[in-house]
């Protein structure tokens, strides 16, 4: 099968792989039908992830149909089309049972880091009945491709741990897919105010687009006296951090208001200052953490009774053969106009499938960027 495989820091190769098989009870092959490229997936690539090592198939957000399951699987079976969630959870070890599947002893976010993952034909799943839901027949794959991570890490990590109440000022810093989708995600609890920080103009009309009613272009640095103007000085009750950059981590600080809540989302690969002589005067709760996606059926409904659409953060779709080209699309997000690309594994995609050379894929972004204009 063809898969996407990290083959040290900047680069990856989309190669033939032996198809996985089922190696415990409590497994589940899936053919993936649609995967796509998130932010840490980035950061694998740049050798920011020390625990992938060369020569592991990345990804680990996906959709398919149930190919096979192990003799333990009780929820699901072949044929069966699910949302594979980013966390796998044996939904028995002391985490598991305290509600934090994302520190799944034997888990956790281990797909496309520690074991294969989804951007290939086929995936193993460990503990399938914890880690698969069903795809109702009203949801298409490409919404329900949105849960795997990016919403309910919004919802969960954002949204929930910044513990948004009704009539609350928020505000998102960094809106890029996660930073989108809380956006989307904090409309469940109807604040008074969604203010969005970004660098990027289309971005930013995004998160208009999906609830935020005031954007904020921080490129001359001045969000942080815009933001507190706007509150007459006040600060925002609760600022999410979704960008991962010290920066970012030192405007929610700045933004804050009295008895609000940070909620940090962003992954951080260099440390990041914390200033608790001036929080503390000011009763600020602070929380981060991983995704467990426990909120994926909640989310479901949802979708379904039309209160949420998280395919507005679709931007591009590649068959999957063009998988190089697409992480290339995303490593220039600015300039590309890019949030969330879907990768279809259609058969004659994958087929196709190829390794490019530098100078055809260039050939194919300005193939790309042409085709986009038009
Ligand atoms: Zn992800
Ligand atoms: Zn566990």
């Amino acid at each position: 099968m063809k898969a996407v495989v990290y083959q040290g820091p900047n680069k990856i190769t989309l190669q033939e792989m032996p198809k996985p098989s089922l190696l415990e009870g409590s497994d589940a092959i899936v053919r993936i039908t649609k995967t796509t490229i998130c932010g840490t997936d980035m950061a694998i690539l740049k050798g920011g992830v020390e625990t992938v090592d060369a020569g592991r198939i990345i990804g680990h957000e996906g959709v398919g149909i149930v190919e096979s399951v192990g003799s333990g699987v009780r929820r699901f079976k072949p044929g069966d089309p699910v949302i594979i969630s980013c966390i796998t959870s044996c939904g028995s070890c002391e985490n598991c049972r305290r509600g934090l599947p994302s520190s799944c002893v034997d888990g956790g976010w281990i797909l496309g880091n520690t074991i294969d993952g989804c951007q290939a034909e086929y995936v193993r799943v460990p503990f399938a009945d914890n880690g698969l839901y069903k795809i109702p027949e009203s949801i298409s794959e490409e919404v329900a491709l949105m849960l795997s991570d990016i919403v309910p890490t919004g919802l969960e990590v954002g949204v929930m741990n910044g513990d948004v109440q009704f009539g609350d000022v928020v505000a998102v810093v960094g809106a890029g897919p996660v930073g989108l989708a809380a956006v989307l995600a904090v409309q469940f609890f109807s604040p008074a105010e969604v203010i969005v920080v970004d660098i990027d103009e289309h971005r930013l009309d995004l998160a208009k687009q999906v609830g935020a009613t005031v954007t904020i272009n921080n490129k001359n640095n001045d969000a942080v006296a815009q933001i507190l103007e706007l509150t007459n000085g006040r600060g925002v009750d609760v600022a999410i951090e979704a960008a991962g950059h010290p920066l970012t981590c030192k405007v929610v600080q700045e933004i804050v208001g009295v008895g609000g809540r940070i909620a940090n989302i962003g992954v951080y690969s260099q440390s990041a200052e914390l200033h608790k002589e001036s929080l503390w005067v000011k009763n600020i709760t602070i929380r981060m953490g991983v995704v467990n996606t426990t909120t994926i059926p909640l989310l479901i409904k949802t979708i379904q009774s039309g209160k949420l659409d998280p395919s507005r953060l679709i931007t591009h779709r590649f068959p999957f053969a063009e998988a190089l080209l697409a992480y290339d699309i995303f490593a220039n997000a600015g300039r590309e106009q890019a949030v969330k690309l879907i990768l279809n594994m259609d058969k004659a995609s994958v087929i196709e499938a190829k390794v490019y050379q530098e100078d055809e894929l260039v050939n194919l972004i300005v193939q790309h960027v042409m085709a986009q204009a038009k």
